[in-house]
């Protein structure tokens, strides 16, 4: 007999009881209904000298999450966008905070977080660039910068603020921050900043906000944990989200060298390295030790690298940030310091001298190649007790991870 499917069936029944209890893990989130997609700037209703800006900052035509995203954030409505690494999310940031400023009026009214430094300071450069012809005032507050400056910027009258939390909360206290006219709240890569990490920051921060307060969170990985906790200070927010199988870009092409121990990996990398400087190039380790470690290595070895982490002088940090942009330096050994957000186009292959420590940091390091449709590669150093989880990650996100081929240097 065959198996019975109808609405009393056993799985039936299964599946709607999981859909009246309402345990979170239970709930199932998809894109909002209703969505559209709007396929020119000018059809979104954006204010002429802004259009002006965007056009002259090279964008022609929105991306798919802009789409779909730019009117609901314009519109006021609260929103949790999602889409693939390099498809301008961040973008969309810098656009949506210059549409719904009111530029007369000298108070902060849209607060950008960031997790780290960098990506705070490289979304106020587009804000600056993108809101040129609007007379944007727009202000980086981040750690390791003058607080003198910081004071002198914000008592002077900016519209934006783009930080991290630390710093943001401190001029928050101080109240050089006044946080009375800020209307937008925005946390860009939304799953970090939520994570335990930064979470009691970002509380913080929160409570001086006002009560009616649009929050506007992004990220290309949004975890179900995180989606959860949305409702504690999201009001009927729209949707965009990604299926996990359709997260990877077909533009980065992803690769393992099998590499069985870990003193194999220096030598691996050095046979690499012509391959590294084709464009650009970034090796990411987990511990900052590490990164050190690799950089005296291969500079003992004369091979010329840059390296940057967490526990640089700011100083430091912006000058290789600078060279790299540049492209006066062309490889860069980090940390996951660099994982999320930083844009430089011309990096067109990322090494995993170590693997990610979790799903969604695979994603976003990956992700630092193959920038808004660009050529990536990705190359995973793993050991014998590696695999299992490039195995892991392969199968979460229904993609493709195969040996290195020979000619890798012909796909960059
Ligand atoms: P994400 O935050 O999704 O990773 P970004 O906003 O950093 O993406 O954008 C990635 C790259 O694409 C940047 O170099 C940005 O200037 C470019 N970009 C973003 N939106 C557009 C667009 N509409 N047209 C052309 N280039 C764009
Ligand atoms: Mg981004």
């Amino acid at each position: 007999m065959a198996e019975a499917v109808g609405p009393s069936s056993p799985a039936a029944i299964a599946a709607n009881r999981r859909r009246v209890t309402s345990a979170p893990e239970n709930i199932d989130f998809e894109t909002t209904e209703g969505v559209k997609a709007i396929v020119s700037f000018e059809e979104m209703g954006i204010k002429e000298e802004l259009l002006r800006g965007i056009y002259q900052y090279g964008f022609e035509k929105p991306s798919a999450i802009q789409q779909r995203a730019v009117m609901p954030i314009i519109q006021g409505r609260d929103v949790i966008a999602q889409a693939q690494s390099g498809t301008g999310k961040t973008s969309m940031i810098a656009l949506t905070v210059c549409q719904r400023v009111e530029t007369s009026i000298r108070e902060v009214q849209a607060l950008i977080l960031s997790p780290t430094r960098e990506l705070a300071a490289q979304t106020e450069k587009v804000i600056l660039a993108i809101g040129d012809f609007i007379n944007i005032q727009a202000h980086s507050c981040i750690g390791g910068k003058s607080v003198g400056e910081d004071i002198r910027k914000l008592e002077h009258g900016v519209h934006v603020v783009s930080g991290t939390p630390g710093r943001v909360c401190d001029m928050i206290k101080r109240r050089t921050l006044r946080t009375r006219d800020i209307k937008m709240l925005v946390l860009d890569e939304s799953d970090e900043m939520l994570s335990r990490g930064f979470k009691d920051q970002i509380y913080d921060v929160y409570r001086y906000l006002p009560p009616e307060l649009q929050v506007v969170l992004i990220s290309a990985t949004l975890p179900h944990e995180i989606l959860e906790m949305t409702s504690k200070f999201m009001t009927d927010p729209v949707r965009i989200l990604v299926k996990r199988d359709e997260l990877t870009l077909e533009g980065i092409k992803q690769f393992f060298v099998a590499v069985e121990r870990e003193e194999w990996k220096f030598d691996t990398l050095c046979d690499l390295y012509d391959t590294l400087t084709i464009t650009q190039a970034v090796i990411f380790c987990n511990t900052k030790r590490k990164v050190d470690w690799l950089t005296e290595k291969m500079r003992n070895n004369n091979f010329t690298v840059s390296a940057m982490h967490g526990d640089m002088p700011q100083k430091e940090r912006d000058a290789i940030m600078a060279e790299f942009r540049a492209g006066t330096t062309r490889v860069l050994i980090t940390t996951d310091v660099w994982a999320r957000g930083l844009d430089v186009q011309q990096v067109s292959l990322v090494i995993n001298y170590d693997l990610p420590n979790n799903r969604e940091l695979y994603i976003h390091r990956i992700g630092r190649s193959g920038r808004f449709g660009r050529k990536g590669v990705a190359i995973n150093f793993v050991k014998s007790d590696d695999i299992k989880i490039l195995r892991d990650i392969e199968q979460y996100y229904s993609t493709q991870i195969d040996e290195m081929p020979m000619n890798v240097a012909d796909l960059i």
